[in-house]
């Protein structure tokens, strides 16, 4: 009999994992996976691994690299995932191979209270409305007190208080080495730490901020790894696209007079003119904004530069940009913090200039406004050279992991989006039963999704629903006010309770979710994904369409038109799988244990009627089928 490996063994019924978690149970899925990272580092390559819910992919992942003894990081979706692995999962496989591992957690600047920002604020500031000026106290008395200075830590305030960006560091107002903090600098230490860890924990944003050199001083900490793991690796071209391009934002110019004009009043009192420029064009800003309407929208940004009024307000915003400019450098020497806003200007009329460019080619241009203010993106139409060059560069293994990278069993839409054509690929099937536990329903007699008659039908099936599984389901909506309206006429149908995203955050929505047996979830975006309801607390799950992105998105447009332009079908090529992986995704949050057992509910007669319903269908878990909402009431009724 041929000898068994490290990593079979290290999983086996007699294995290390065995030994700390009491009642494991060895997964053939979650052997091969390790199998194959194990391959990947030692030939330093690039693996794509598609792991079904419950193949344990964490561990599978974790316990080769740490074996490798080489320094590694994990990057992950979302900073709940980064703890919940950094907490929890690491710790476990430490302690069955190498306590003495050095690991660190590190978030986006963002998570980090600045000690530069606080002692700025002083004791309190004038600007400050009274709940803020109470945070802010809450702030300065906890940060004597913290050892990372993760704002996270500091549960008396809401996590979207307005003490925060106070009290945080931006690119724009860092000091970096110029800081007189810099030596107790808790984002420093947190970046020193990382630099000395042998597995250092990040998320998809921070790494990417960090390999396209957007967020300075960091820049060190990717090239010397020996391998880079992407969990949740289904969101990693979109998230690359943002940091491989440019933008530049109202907010973020406002912002930065406001701190300019600041300093003025409290520092450089006799340097009036500064605050009077300042205003001006932070006037000059806002009336940019004026010319859209008040509804958040995105939008191309090329096609309205060739508006006259706009094209005249961007020259204007850029020519008072230069002015202020040149009023500041009047008074350069005087003080750090605006000396670094006289350099962040011209970083910010660098990155003005690259979206107003309308003659570059491979990017879309495109805006989005929020009540107050504009955003303005350059983005590129592809990642794939880019990060395939980035990968050649490094002399390390890469692996990409989710349970939802592949489109009716083909790994290469990920692959052409990622530049991974020469990656090893890996499926494992989850090890659930699902023709036993769960059951998939698309309704008959719905009228088209666009239909303005699909409203009742939702209606009526929620209710339906709702009853047969006394509460307990998620109601997953690709429209926030098609989510809105038909969560207000359930309210008003039943007693239990209804719970809205968007009333409050989305962790305490899913603590009342969990601790209310009978209520029920409606939800867009945020609940598709990373919600991890298990046992009977999450009987039902419905999805009110296929989620198509909207073809109003510009930067899908520009997509759109690329592969037009090649010669390609962009409705196969790029609509359907992005779709698909979002159906996934949201069908996902249904079956997440071996014992749970569920009906998922899809609204779009679609899925039968188009030739392309069957990539959707055959790329979800093999349920038991039915068109009939009783049938699937029944089934709800007997989980009972
Ligand atoms: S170095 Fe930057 S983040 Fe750190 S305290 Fe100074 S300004 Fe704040």
């Amino acid at each position: 009999m041929a000898a068994m490996s490290e990593i079979s063994y290290f999983f086996s019924e007699q294995g290390p994992l065995a030994e700390v978690i009491s009642g494991f149970t060895p997964r053939q899925a979650q052997t091969d996976m390790a199998e194959a990272v194990v391959d990947a580092i030692k030939t330093k390559s690039a693996l794509v691994v598609e792991a079904g819910t419950g193949t344990g992919k964490t561990f599978a992942y974790l316990a080769p690299a740490l074996l490798s003894k080489r320094r590694f990081i994990v990057s992950t979706g979302t900073k709940n995932l980064q703890e919940q692995l950094f907490h929890r999962d690491l710790p476990l496989v430490k302690k069955a191979i190498d306590k003495s591992k050095k690991t660190a957690l590190l978030k986006g600047r963002a998570n980090y209270a600045c000690l530069h920002r606080i002692a700025q604020h002083g004791g309190g500031n004038q600007l400050f409305e009274k709940e803020v000026l109470h945070d802010f106290s809450l702030v300065k008395k906890w940060v004597t007190t913290t050892n990372s200075g993760d704002i996270g830590e500091l549960t008396s305030i809401k996590e979207d208080s307005q003490v925060i960006p106070v009290v945080t560091s931006t690119v724009d107002n860092c000091l970096g080495k110029d800081c007189t903090h810099y030596d107790d600098c808790f984002l420093v230490l947190a970046r020193k730490k990382a630099m000395e860890a042998d597995v250092i924990v990040v998320n998809h944003h921070l790494f990417f901020a960090d390999l396209a050199l957007k967020d300075t001083g960091f820049g060190e900490l990717i090239p010397e790894v020996d391998l880079v793991i992407f969990d949740e690796a289904h969101q990693v071209p979109d998230i690359a696209s943002e940091y491989f391009g440019e933008s530049v934002s109202s907010r973020q110019l406002n912002d930065l007079l406001r701190d300019m004009i600041a300093i003025q009043k409290s520092v450089l009192k006799d340097a009036a003119q500064l605050s009077l420029v300042a205003e001006k064009t932070q006037r000059i800003i806002a009336d940019l904004r004026l010319l859209f309407p008040y509804d958040p929208k995105r939008g191309n940004w090329a096609q309205k530069l060739e508006d006259p009024k706009i094209a005249e307000a961007m020259t204007s915003i850029r020519e008072n940009v230069e002015q202020v400019q040149e009023v500041a450098k009047v008074h350069e020497g005087r003080d750090k913090d605006l000396d670094l806003m006289i350099e962040r200007l011209s970083e910010i009329l660098s990155a003005m200039d690259a979206v107003s460019d309308v003659t570059r080619e491979n990017v879309s241009l495109w805006y989005e406004t929020t009540p107050k203010h504009i955003i303005l993106h350059l983005t590129p139409l592809s990642i794939a050279d880019k990060f395939s060059a980035i990968m050649d560069q490094q002399d390390s293994a890469w692996v990409f992991t989710s349970a939802t990278l592949m489109v009716e069993s083909d790994f290469s839409h990920y692959q052409s989006q990622m530049g991974l054509n020469n990656a090893s690929t890996l499926l494992l099937d989850s090890p659930f039963d699902y023709q036993q536990q769960a059951m998939l329903c698309v309704p008959r007699f719905l009228p088209e999704p666009n239909d303005r008659s699909i409203r009742s039908h939702l209606l009526s099936i929620c209710l339906q629903l709702i009853d047969a599984s006394k509460g307990r389901a998620f109601m997953l909506f690709t429209s926030h006010a098609m989510m809105r309206d038909i969560a207000n006429q359930v309210k008003e149908e039943i007693d239990t309770q209804v719970l809205i995203q968007g009333d409050t955050t989305k962790q305490a929505l899913l603590d009342t979710f969990l601790s209310d047996q009978s209520a029920v979830l409606f939800a867009t975006g945020a609940f598709w994904e990373g919600v991890d309801v298990k046992g009977d607390d999450l009987l039902c799950v419905l999805i009110d369409k296929l989620p198509f992105s909207s073809p109003d998105d510009p930067l899908l447009q520009a997509r759109i038109e690329d592969c037009r332009k090649k010669g390609g079908n962009a409705f196969s090529e790029i609509q359907i799988p992005q779709a698909v992986i979002t159906l996934k995704q949201g069908a996902g949050r249904l079956i997440r244990d071996g014992n749970d057992r569920g009906v998922l509910v899809i609204c779009d007669n679609r899925l039968v009627t188009k030739q392309y319903g069957q990539s959707f269908i055959g790329s979800l878990p093999n349920m038991k089928r039915t068109r009939s909402i009783q049938q699937a009431c029944d089934f709800l009724s007997s989980i009972d």
